[in-house]
């Protein structure tokens, strides 16, 4: 898992582990060390972890640093609406994989998704295209969000190989698709969350043990 890139900031580091854009984007919002953790902090942010996801070129992303700091409003609306998609997002994810309930209960997150998605999407041309090629047109701040909603989009439209499904460590929230051919992965990394996992039984299993040879004792105390 160490060959997956990785945006880093001072909150720590944040491996694409999702396995598609849209999902690593969920993950920009994740349970960490028993607190919840939000990698987008600003538009800055967003921009940087965008390069890391693919989402964006470097050139897009260099364009956009300059760009900010002559539209920090514009800047600030498009981070809102970002972080408004994203949450939305993680909603549905987290319905979808509670396995247990019927496909037909996704139908109304998913239209709201849906419409929220268009709405992101804006003109389709900036999300698929990109800045336009001449300086002088300037930035496109919305670029960003335009392409989270295309890969959300994406994600939701077309087929996928692997399953989706919400890393069991508890507290995480990490979503990914598992693509082993097992089928058998479930967390978003071994060396994270799972290690986690194993200590925490380990511990369990040891307090469990130290509890044992006592009431060996009082059993054996017992006058019989
Ligand atoms: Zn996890």
């Amino acid at each position: 898992m160490d060959d997956v890139p990785a945006y880093f900031s001072e909150l720590g580091r944040l491996r694409m582990l999702g396995g598609d854009a849209a999902l690593d984007f969920a993950n920009t919002r994740h349970w960490r060390d028993g607190r919840e953790i939000d990698f987008l902090t600003g538009y800055s942010a967003l921009i940087d972890w965008a390069a890391v996801a693919g989402l964006l070129s470097n050139e897009e992303r260099d364009r956009l640093k300059a760009a900010e700091a002559g539209m920090p409003l514009q800047a600030a609306d498009v981070f809102s609406a970002a972080i408004r998609l994203r949450d939305t997002w993680k909603i549905y994810l987290g319905e979808a994989t509670r396995t247990e309930l019927p496909t037909a209960s996704l139908d109304e997150p998913l239209e709201g998704l849906r419409r929220m998605v268009t709405t992101a999407l804006g003109a389709p041309e900036l999300a698929i295209a990109g800045l336009p090629s001449d300086p002088l047109a300037g930035a496109d701040m919305a670029l960003p969000l335009a392409r989270a909603a295309l890969a959300i989009g994406a994600f939701l439209a077309l087929p996928h190989a692997g399953t989706l499904r919400m890393c069991e460590a508890d507290p995480c929230g990490g979503v990914f698709l598992d693509t082993s051919r097992s089928q058998k992965r479930r967390w978003c990394a071994m060396d994270t969350c799972g290690n986690r996992v194993k200590a925490q039984r380990h511990r369990l299993r040891l307090k469990a043990e130290a509890v044992e040879p006592d009431r060996g004792q009082s059993k054996t105390e017992r006058p019989s």
